[in-house]
């Protein structure tokens, strides 16, 4: 078994300044596997939406929780292509008017090859945006159609094709294996096929079966058959491997990058980096201490009334003291290739690695190991994550 953390692999730096994260809560359909927060995208909500977000912002400004130029902002969904470039441009000119956005800032959007246009897309890049996240999922018809996805293969094929056209040289592509009744060959040919679309990055996520999700209904009255543990652990293989020859690095569980293209927003948030969310379901954190995570309820109606009398809509999840910031570290830090840096743990709490996870590192046993001054999992170790994490938490 090869270690995950390759030499070669180095993450980009973070810059200054914390993240944006804004939730776009809707869909024009519910994919069956899925439960995250989203609404059906009604016309009246879609237009009055941009406003509610930047008088989130507005009230996010004056809470004085947030310093620096913005380093990273990302649209996340739900289906955010189902703003328009004005409404977009706008959100990222108040962003920008009011905390500053630095000059070298990654800006994502995810989109769905089912909604865009070569006129949006060409929008959206002149609105600043500069990296598109497209939830392609399959190249398959027949998978797309069991994923209750809007679009085709031949949409995703036209969407990569019009953002090249639109100036983007940044792309990221989502591909979902272990599906029902799909072999580890079948996932192959499908990343085969997302690796002629020449993105700069992949996201490849197992399928999750989500308790109450329609999907997780079909396991159960047996009209699906679910992936085995052993054919999710084969295909993961499979996928690394076939990555690492075409060249992309493996830099987070379920993250692969050609070389300086790893995604900065979602690096940060695994660095424990700040980073401010906004809009109804989203999560934020400030670094201050040892750390505090807000979250803003998944309910809409809330949200348009306490931003819309100018109140704060987030609350305090969770006040991290010293011990339950070293278990993050750790649970972040191992997810990534990177791994948890020794010295730079050490300065932070006053105390090593090695001794406040002595039990939790012999439990890992040959999986973990300090290479290059970082605690890194090797592949394997990472297939073990959610066996090997309780131990660190
Ligand atoms: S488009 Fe994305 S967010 Fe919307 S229902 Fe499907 S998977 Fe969920």
């Amino acid at each position: 078994m090869q270690p995950a953390r390759h030499p070669r692999i180095v993450a980009p730096r973070s810059l200054e300044g914390p993240g944006l994260y804004l939730h776009i809560p809707f869909c024009l359909r519910k994919c069956p596997y899925c439960d995250f927060f989203s609404l059906p995208a009604e016309p009246g909500l879609l237009t009055a939406y941009p406003d509610l977000l930047i008088a989130q912002l507005e009230i996010e400004k004056r809470s004085h929780r947030w310093q620096g130029r913005l380093s990273t902002v990302f649209f996340g969904g739900g289906t955010p292509s189902l703003l328009s470039p004005d409404a977009i441009g706008r959100i990222l000119n108040e962003a920008d008017r009011l905390f500053g956005l630095s000059a070298e800032a990654e800006i994502s959007l995810e989109a769905n090859p089912g909604t865009v246009t070569l006129d949006s897309l060409s929008g959206y890049r002149a609105a600043g945006i500069n990296r598109l996240s497209f939830g392609v999922q399959s190249l398959d018809d027949a998978y797309l159609q069991r994923l209750g996805r809007i679009h085709t293969a031949a949409d995703a094929h036209s969407a990569v094709h019009w953002a090249r056209k639109a100036g983007f040289d940044n792309l990221s592509c989502d591909l979902i294996f272990a599906l029902p009744d799909q072999s580890s060959q079948a996932a192959l040919e499908d990343l085969e096929n997302m690796l002629r679309l020449e993105p700069q990055h992949l996201s490849c996520y197992g399928l999750g079966i989500e308790p109450g999700t329609p999907l997780a209904q079909a396991l159960e009255d047996g009209r699906l058959r679910p992936a085995t543990e052993q054919a999710y652990a084969d295909t993961f293989l499979r996928l690394h491997a076939r990555l690492a020859e075409a060249g992309y690095e493996h830099y987070e569980i379920s993250n692969y990058a050609r070389p300086g293209r790893h995604c900065r927003h979602n690096l940060n948030t695994w660095r424990r980096q700040p980073y401010l969310g906004v809009g109804p379901g989203a999560h934020s954190f400030c670094a201050r201490n040892w750390g505090e995570r807000r979250a803003v309820p998944a309910d809409f109606d809330r949200f348009v009334e306490t931003v819309s009398a100018g109140l704060d809509p987030s609350t305090v999840l969770e006040t991290f003291q010293r011990e339950e910031a070293m278990a993050e570290t750790a649970y972040l830090g191992l997810r990534c290739a990177e791994g948890v840096n020794d010295a730079a743990f050490s300065h932070r709490f006053g105390t090593t690695f090695a001794e406040v996870f002595e039990q939790a590192i012999k439990r890992c046993g040959k999986h973990l190991s300090l290479q290059d001054g970082h605690w890194c999992l090797d592949l394997e170790g990472w297939l073990l994550f959610d066996h090997f994490i309780t131990d660190f938490l």
